[in-house]
């Protein structure tokens, strides 16, 4: 028979990670499941130094697994593995797993988001040879080379910052003439040795086995440019990854999950926190405070349907 969990959490970021904190202090049994490692995008980050509580700052795979801790503690299980179907509307809910199946009462998805591809010819090809979504992963492959970063968020220059400190040459990419990044970011990179191409845009891959070069134009006057690289990083935002849910969970147009501040979805049982969420700031401090909230809400719709 399959496992049968009062909560099921699918994701182990931040949201999730605190919403299955929340639910196993409060007594109930709770399965995580992760297919990759703690900590979800989070993991991925260098440094954090706008999560509070930690003074110096704190590495970001660090805190997801601080964060996993905190909830294993109180009985919360981790399943690593991946979720590839999902029966919502049942009652017990029923995950199908790569390597299996489980029930829960209720469910929290906290799947977060993707990075988004700039959708040019040849990209997934030359993933891992030259093209990467993830400086903290991958920097240390470009120590002492030539590389570009396309965007011009938060990711986009946090990725800059960090790979000025390894690389040669650090090039920012970005489509318009001012940054969208924040200004605690943006101040950073004046001492950097950062170069910014402004209005520009890639508009080609130039490579052999591995990526050479990227072909530019201005977005302004249309010139075109070449800029020979080592590698590109691409951090042009994220795609909420919920499409496993599609048809199930109502969806914005952009495909987040639709839920208020309650985190509640319409579909009872079934709470959405985090970045796949609709929300105006996406953080880890407000993924974890929806952890927080799910697990209320959780309780209260635990408490007023028994079990099955
Ligand atoms: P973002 O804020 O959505 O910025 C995406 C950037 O990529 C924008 O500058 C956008 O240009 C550009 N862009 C989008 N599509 C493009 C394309 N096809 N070609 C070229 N450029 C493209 O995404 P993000 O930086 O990944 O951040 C995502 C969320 O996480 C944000 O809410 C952010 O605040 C948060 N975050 C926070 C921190 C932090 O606080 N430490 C760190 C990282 C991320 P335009 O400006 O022209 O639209």
């Amino acid at each position: 028979m399959d496992a049968c969990y009062d909560v099921a959490v699918i994701g182990g970021g931040p949201g999730g990670y605190t919403a299955a904190l929340y639910c196993a202090r409060a007594g109930f049994s709770v399965a995580v499941v992760e297919k990759l490692s703690a900590g979800g995008q989070m993991a991925t980050t260098d440094w954090v130094d706008n999560y509070p509580g930690f003074d110096e700052g704190v590495d970001g795979f660090g805190l997801g697994e601080k964060m996993q801790r905190g909830a294993e503690r109180f009985g919360a299980a981790t399943i690593y593995d991946e979720v590839t179907a999902v029966d919502l509307t049942s009652d017990p809910k029923r995950l199908t797993l790569a390597g299996g199946a489980l029930t829960a009462r209720a469910v929290i998805l906290a799947t977060g988001a993707l990075p988004r591809t700039l959708g040019l010819p040849e990209e997934e090809a030359l993933r891992s040879r030259g093209v990467s979504y993830c400086a903290t992963c991958d920097g240390m492959f470009y120590k002492g080379k030539t590389v570009a970063v396309v965007g011009g968020g938060n990711s986009a220059v946090e990725e800059a910052l960090f790979l000025s400190r390894l690389c040669a040459r650090v090039t920012l990419i970005h489509r318009r003439d001012s940054l969208r990044a924040a200004s605690v970011y943006v101040r950073q990179l004046k001492d950097s040795g950062v170069e910014i191409l402004w209005n520009s845009r890639v508009r080609r891959l130039l490579h052999g086995d591995r990526l050479t070069g990227l072909e530019l134009e201005r977005t302004d006057t249309g010139a075109v440019s070449t800029l020979p690289c080592d590698g590109l990083f691409v951090a042009v935002g994220r795609v909420p990854d919920t499409g496993l849910f599609r048809g199930q969970v109502e969806l914005d147009t952009q495909g987040y999950l639709v839920a208020d501040e309650t985190t509640r979805t319409r579909l009872p049982g079934v709470f959405a926190v985090g970045d796949a969420r609709t929300k105006p700031l996406r953080q880890i401090v407000t993924a974890a405070a929806d952890g927080a909230v799910a697990s209320h809400f959780a309780e209260e719709y635990l408490l007023s349907h028994s079990a099955p």
